[in-house]
């Protein structure tokens, strides 16, 4: 099964990326609140695809990605960003991130983006 782990501080928003995803059929494996709580979950669960959140306290979304990809270059990722962060996504999608989701978002942009990285 894919598996997708899930990084924003909101935790609204990690449930609803995790209804989304797990309704069309993946599996989730793990949540995390911050970047920090991230790298901690890497060492124990291996997910196909992570969603990273870009603003989060302890550590962003841009440290985490750097870190990431320094442990696992073919890790795939998924920014998650808000409107006004252009320049922030450029520079993941320059460190490996292999897409971006702009929030707000709906599930079927979610959805699609997902599926293209990690096809089902
Ligand atoms: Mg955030």
């Amino acid at each position: 099964m894919a598996t997708v782990m899930i990084v924003d501080d909101s935790r609204t928003m990690r449930k609803m990326l995790a209804g989304a995803l797990k309704q069309a059929g993946y599996e989730v494996v793990g949540d995390a609140g911050n970047g920090e709580e991230a790298l901690k979950l890497l060492e124990s669960v291996k997910p196909d695809l992570i969603t990273l959140d870009i603003t989060m306290p302890v550590m962003d979304g841009m440290t985490a990605l750097e870190k990431i990809k320094e442990r696992d270059p073919s890790q795939k990722v998924i920014m998650v960003s808000a409107a006004g962060q252009k320049d922030k996504v450029i520079g993941a999608l320059k460190i490996g991130a292999l897409d971006f989701i702009q929030k707000p978002f709906d599930e079927k942009t979610v959805l699609e983006t997902v599926n293209r990285i990690l096809p089902l």
